[in-house]
């Protein structure tokens, strides 16, 4: 695989870790990586409501293959089914902010933190954290995962 390019103005992405950001404020964020962030966000799985949209097809930052537009509860977004979902400038926040929102998934329970590592990087050791650490923690998990 070489390097991926940003969907809006294909320049290189640089890694951040989980995602993969471009200078114009795109960021690349795998499939498995975006279901962790909600489930992290939300301490349990929630289902993620995506909707089509119209709109010009983007080539994928890895595959390169036309995404499918897609939006969620009215961000536009693009999603290669195999490969994840590209946000543009400020869109991955936005998206954050508006999955306090998504209803629970009440099918059968898996970890939430699949990755311990990041548990740990954003509580601590703590094995739980309270109404007041749940106020920084979406600024938390960005910082994190955006760098
Ligand atoms: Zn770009
Ligand atoms: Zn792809």
């Amino acid at each position: 695989m070489g390097a991926m390019q940003c969907a809006t103005c294909s320049s290189p992405l640089t890694s951040t870790g989980k995602t993969f950001r471009c200078a114009c404020g795109g960021t690349w964020v795998p499939e498995a990586a975006f279901v962790e962030m909600v489930a992290v966000m939300r301490e349990g799985r929630v289902i993620i409501p995506w909707q089509g949209r119209a709109g010009d097809e983007r080539p994928c930052p890895e595959c390169h293959a036309r995404m499918t537009p897609c939006a969620l509860r009215g961000v536009a977004l693009d999603r290669c089914d195999p490969h994840g979902i590209w946000f543009d400038d400020a869109e991955l926040q936005r998206v954050l902010e508006l999955a306090s929102k998504f209803e629970i998934d009440e099918g059968p329970q898996q970890s939430v933190f699949a990755d311990p590592s990041l548990r740990k990087a954003v509580f601590g050791d703590s094995s739980s954290f309270n109404d007041r650490e749940r106020e920084g923690f979406l600024g938390a998990l960005l910082r994190l995962l955006l760098k």
